[in-house]
């Protein structure tokens, strides 16, 4: 694909997710409870997630908070591509994504909407808005137990 034409995706997508998103709210029931904030921007994400009863894999994750339009439009594309995922397959996504917003990894055919992400990567400003969900969710699978008020901050 042209970088033209992810750029416009890129925007497209953003702009898609941030005022129409599918996974915005909270899971029923909580497993994990996990707050992020990224102070650069001041965007803020609250993320819960429901998982299996052996705890190894995500039946949903959903989120709440403010923030700009890429920050909402990352979690709400984090939140779909993690649906049904191991936790272990899950902790390798959030590498990946790291990885790509380095400029150093994509995702795989599956994932390409996760892909669109990529413009960001332009911006290196705005790379910890699109990272934050996925720091406060490795934050959350780490956990050991059910923590009713974790929090991370990416500063
Ligand atoms: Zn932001």
């Amino acid at each position: 694909m042209s970088l033209d034409n992810l750029r416009d995706l890129y925007q497209q997508v953003i702009l898609e997710r941030y005022k129409k998103p599918r996974y915005r709210g909270k899971t029923d029931p909580v497993d994990r409870y996990q707050k992020g904030h990224n102070p650069s921007c001041g965007d803020t994400i609250e993320l819960t997630v429901h998982l299996n009863e052996a705890g190894d894999r995500i039946e949903d994750v959903r989120f709440e908070g403010e923030g700009c339009a890429i920050a909402m439009a990352s979690a709400d594309l984090m939140a779909e591509a993690m649906r049904g995922r191991s936790v272990e397959e899950a902790l390798g996504m959030i590498q990946r994504f790291q990885n790509m917003m380095q400029g150093k990894d994509e995702f795989p055919h599956e994932f390409r909407k996760l892909n669109v992400m990529q413009g960001v990567s332009q911006f290196p400003v705005r790379i910890k808005c699109a990272t934050l969900t996925w720091h406060t969710l490795r934050a959350a699978l780490e956990a050991a137990t059910p923590q009713p008020a974790g929090f991370v901050s990416n500063e």
